[in-house]
């Protein structure tokens, strides 16, 4: 089989000296990020989903810090994530949770890479258990009210019913999934967490040692009661708020950079890019930076969006282009010049605000950032495997 690779990633030395939109991420705060969910679970096992290459932050490096933080347990969306991660992690390093479950053919596979899949339906468990001893344990996925994947409670119960196929499936985790958590006040939260204590007690009566899992990273935050043996956080890893309001904000992860390209006086009724969709009615001096949708920089996010430049906040003027965003100078004190680096994400720009200004969420942003930004790793931790 051809290699896949988990990631896609150019180091910024590839580009040295050129002027590109760069993509830093902080090691260290992830794994800060990750003490810090731990703790919030009252400090009971915690995995990470590392879905989409780590949600953009590129899987391989983010598998190995947390690795180092002790973290043993990883999911991943497909197969594919799962064999490419295979490749650079053995089983006992890391188990391997495959979310989207196992189809018919794709046994093989999974067999041979180690990967463990979450059974989201009763076939899926039938076939899984119809294989011989030496695969893999897997997770069973019960829906508790979002429809989307597992079993439903009536096929639940069917199964229930028959502990021979549930053993023989090498069941290790029992989970399902929560809709409402970055709403802690969401009423379907509690209704279900009722459900799953419910069906837990059902399937700890056939596997008593089944490991129990609900949160993910905003259920981690819900209280210790949707914590149960494994919490499986994602975005808070990466330093998006787990709320959709208020409540704990995490170290920023990623950071993303990119140059001025020039600076211009703009005089007063002057248009700004594509549309003349902006008239500046006093004299106004812009930025104009290398930085595009292309980059992933949604489009949508330029009214509310800014950079942070010399150490001020430079709100976004008129429309995105493919590979420029015109920022308004006019809050920055100290002089900008081609060159200077904005900070777009990170400490001085929250991946939440510019989120939400492209009326989006910050998972939704970080998956985008894209084929034409650099990405490279601060903090203390191994270097890459591959
Ligand atoms: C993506 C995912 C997670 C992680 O979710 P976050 O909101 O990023 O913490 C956990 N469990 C399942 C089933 C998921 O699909």
């Amino acid at each position: 089989m051809t290699t896949i690779s988990p990631d896609r990633i150019v180091p910024s030395a590839a580009y040295a000296g050129l002027a590109t939109p760069r993509l830093t991420v902080d090691l260290d705060a992830l794994r800060a990020n990750y003490r810090a969910v731990k703790a919030a679970a009252g400090g009971v096992a915690t995995g990470a989903a590392v879905k989409a290459s780590g949600y953009g932050l590129g899987a391989e490096r983010v598998v190995q810090a947390l690795i180092a933080e002790g973290c043993g347990s990883f999911f991943v969306a497909n197969g594919a994530e799962g064999v490419a991660l295979r490749r650079l992690f053995s089983p006992s390093e890391a188990e391997i949770f495959v979310l989207n479950g196992v189809l018919a053919g794709e046994e093989t596979v999974f067999i041979d890479h180690a990967l463990s899949p979450v059974l989201n339906t009763a076939e899926q468990v039938r076939r899984w258990s119809g294989l011989s001893e030496d695969k893999p344990g897997g997770a069973l996925h019960v829906d508790t009210g979002m429809n989307r994947l597992g079993l439903s409670p009536a096929e639940f119960s069917d199964l229930i019913a028959t502990p021979a196929v549930l053993r023989a499936a090498k069941i290790t985790v029992f989970m399902s999934h929560l809709a409402c958590a970055a709403a802690p006040d969401h009423p379907q939260n509690a209704k279900q967490l009722a459900e799953f204590t419910a069906a837990a007690r059902w399937v700890r009566t056939t596997l008593p040692d089944i490991r129990l899992s609900l949160a993910n990273s905003a259920g981690a935050f819900l209280g210790a009661e949707y914590a149960f043996d494994l919490v499986r956080p994602g975005i808070a890893l990466y330093g998006g708020a787990p709320f959709d309001t208020g409540g704990p904000t995490l170290a920023p992860v990623a950071t993303l950079h990119a140059p001025v390209l020039q600076t211009r006086s703009v005089p007063a009724g002057g248009a700004i890019g594509y549309g003349a969709s902006v008239i500046v009615d006093k004299p106004t001096r812009t930025a104009t930076v290398a930085l595009g949708y292309a980059d992933g920089f949604l489009r949508a996010g330029a009214a509310g969006g800014y950079g942070w430049v010399a150490g001020a906040r430079a709100p976004i003027l008129g429309r995105i282009s493919m590979d420029l965003i015109t920022l308004d100078l006019s809050g920055v004190a100290a002089p900008v010049a081609a060159g200077d680096l904005v900070e777009f994400l990170g400490p001085n720009a929250s991946i939440d605000e510019q989120a939400d200004a492209a009326r989006t969420i910050s998972y939704e942003f970080l998956t985008r950032l894209g084929p034409r930004c650099t990405l490279d790793y601060v903090g203390a931790s191994p270097g890459a495997r591959s």
